[in-house]
């Protein structure tokens, strides 16, 4: 799929991400949005996204994106075109309706557990991100050094900085073309994916201090509540890779992390080494993601969501002939 060939006949276009943002969301939406600006520039090209952490106001024109829509105040706007990047529409938060009236839609993601959302569907459960899919269709003669940057803040954050299982040959080729365009890719490395405010810093302490450790050490589970978080003046973009951290925890198969997100309610993050596939679990739970890394919202005390996982992790480690 080339993208300026789906979009050439659309007189205003509409880009959308997943509520809460991550790295790969932000980078993939932010490279869309600068590349078809620069190839339609007569064309209305809008972004919706929730705010941004503000790592990534290193990426050009990040101010530009319509957070007011975002935060509750509506939009009257039509588009022609409406590309959900890195989800489904029913994760596009108050961009929702922009997509479902639009004319055409289109999808483009890489999770599993996605189908396929638009009129045209580009889902491929392979690629390391968004990021590299958005690589893939645009023109590579258009590419310049800040789309070039955006893409890689994408791709470095869902990899875990070329570390994960996900990172494939073809994402490292797209990488080396990328950082062939000049940008510092080792200060964005330092400043979006590692460095971490002091708070950061003491919530990861925290969650890691208090973390337990259950099914025979298969398991590790840690979570922060509400009172913690505003007791820090913090939210859930200061809880950026401390499910990743835990999950480093040696003969520990699989992650469960989870913060407040209101009374009798917790976002999840799951994380797995290989054997258990924390994509159908979160399925399960009206979440999604991939098979190593996935999520969902669930109810009940602490307690209620651990014995609820552990229940489908138990199953699974039991079919991997772990139990
Ligand atoms: P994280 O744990 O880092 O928030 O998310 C891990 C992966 O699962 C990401 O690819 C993310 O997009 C996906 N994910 C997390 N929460 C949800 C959810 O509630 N629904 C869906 N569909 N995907 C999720
Ligand atoms: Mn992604």
């Amino acid at each position: 799929m080339k993208i300026a060939e789906e979009v050439k006949d659309a007189k205003s276009i509409g880009i959308g991400g997943h509520i809460r943002p991550d790295g790969d969301c932000v980078g993939a939406c932010m490279a869309l949005y600068l590349y078809l600006r620069k190839v339609f520039p007569e064309k209305p090209v809008e972004l919706f996204l929730e705010q941004p952490s503000e790592v990534f106001r290193c990426i050009k024109d990040i101010d530009k994106i319509r957070t007011d829509v975002m935060e509750g105040g509506g939009c009257e706007e039509d588009f022609d075109v409406f590309i959900a990047l890195d989800t489904v529409a029913d994760r596009l938060g108050a961009a929702e309706p922009l997509f479902n009236r639009a004319e055409r839609t289109i999808n483009i993601d890489h999770h599993i557990s996605n189908k396929g959302c638009g009129t045209v569907n580009f889902i491929d459960p392979h690629a390391s991100s968004t990021s590299e899919l958005v690589f893939r269709i645009i023109e590579e003669e258009k590419l310049d050094k800040e789309i070039a940057k955006a893409i890689y803040i994408g791709i470095v954050h869902d990899t875990g900085v070329f570390r994960y299982s996900n990172t494939s040959p073809e994402t490292l080729a797209i990488a080396s073309k990328l950082v062939a365009f000049g940008f510092d890719f080792s200060e964005v490395i330092e400043k979006t994916f590692y460095e971490k405010t002091y708070v950061q810093t003491l919530l990861l302490g925290r969650a890691l201090l208090e973390s337990i450790l259950i099914m025979d050490g298969k398991c590790i589970v840690s979570g922060i509540e509400k009172k913690t978080l505003d007791f820090y003046h913090a939210d859930a973009k200061d809880l950026e890779g401390i499910v990743s951290q835990l999950n480093q925890t040696r003969d520990v198969e699989c992650t469960i992390f989870m913060y407040q997100t209101g009374v009798l309610e917790y976002k999840v993050s799951l994380r797995s080494k290989g054997k258990v596939d924390v994509a159908e679990i979160a399925v399960y739970f009206g979440g999604g993601g991939h098979m190593r890394a996935a999520g969902c919202t669930m109810n009940g005390t602490f307690y209620d969501v651990v014995n609820n996982l552990t229940l489908h992790i138990e199953r699974q480690l039991k079919r991997a002939g772990m139990e």
